[in-house]
């Protein structure tokens, strides 16, 4: 039988109701924090601009304060024939998909004469409250990665709107989670084959990739965990029951393929954790550069 914290603990991960009234810190999750700072980070995801196209593209408002959402593309969308869309920072205290956004940047500056035919737009933090909070939850309570099928909140709205207007290919949603190193979960419109190429590059450059997931079950392949006909079941029966879905789920009932990179919370190494996230979405749109 399960305790009664553990299924405090399911249903706060999994149910739709608001889990909390505001943003709130999770300690028995056992986050390591690695220094995410609101403002100083806004500052410079601002002072992009220039080279990428920087705007607010959501505030939230709570309490007797504001955090916007920071939408940053590269200058070429026009030309460009791919599209990635990455989204940092959907859950807040997942702090590594949300600090790779600066060194992300540099890099797609610095190769962007190769990487022309692809257009990158990035969402940061998605959850711009529960970042400034260190809490996984929006302003209001709510898990945003649960909220793909009702919509209540605005930031899943913003995805949503996102992905109606920038048309990705594919969207890299950059998490982390409990488990010892790093995993994908793709949905069933990613192609596995080339998904495992992309972990094995970023392995080489090394990324450390998990064996389990974070439910504890042995990934097929290290690092991939690919939607099953029985994954697929459970999403829909959750989608359908609960009225939940993820942003993997909602793209592949569009078409998109989705990648959620779950990178270890529980890493102390503050630059490993992140480079998962920069020689991920890097590899996926060199790929892509060469369509
Ligand atoms: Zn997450």
């Amino acid at each position: 039988m399960p305790t009664l914290a553990e299924l405090r603990q399911f249903a706060r991960y999994h149910l739709v109701r608001r889990v909390y009234d505001y943003p709130a810190r999770d300690p028995e999750m056992d986050v390591v924090t690695i220094g995410y700072d609101p403002d100083a980070f806004e500052a410079e995801i601002r002072a992009f601009e220039g080279r990428f196209s920087v705007r607010e593209a959501l505030r939230v408002t709570y309490r007797n304060t504001s955090r916007p959402v920071l939408e940053v593309e590269t200058p070429n969308a026009r030309e460009a024939t791919q599209r990635v869309l990455v989204l940092s920072g959907v859950h807040g205290n997942e702090q590594a998909g949300i600090l790779c956004v600066p060194p992300l940047l540099e890099r797609l500056d610095e190769a962007r004469a190769s990487l022309a035919r692809v257009a990158v737009r990035v969402l940061t933090p998605v959850n711009a409250v529960g970042a400034a909070e260190v809490s996984r939850f929006n302003a209001e309570g709510y898990d945003i990665n649960r909220d793909f099928r009702r919509f209540y909140t605005a930031e899943a709205r913003l995805v949503r709107d996102a992905i109606a207007s920038f048309a990705p290919d594919i969207v890299l949603s950059l998490h982390e989670g409990p488990q010892d190193a790093s995993f994908v979960f793709s949905n069933a419109r990613c192609d596995v084959a080339q998904v495992e190429r992309w972990l094995a590059e970023i392995e080489a450059k090394g990324t450390t990739l998990a064996r389990k997931d974070y439910f504890g079950s042995t990934l097929p392949s290290p690092g991939l965990s690919p939607a099953t006909l029985g994954s697929r079941f459970v999403v829909s029966l959750w989608a359908n029951s609960l009225g939940m879905m993820a942003a993997n789920g909602y793209c592949a009932e569009r078409g998109i393929a989705e990648l959620t990179l779950e990178s270890s919370w529980k890493g102390t190494d503050r630059e490993a954790r992140i480079r998962a996230h920069v020689e991920l979405c890097m590899a996926v749109v060199r790929t892509l550069a060469t369509r």
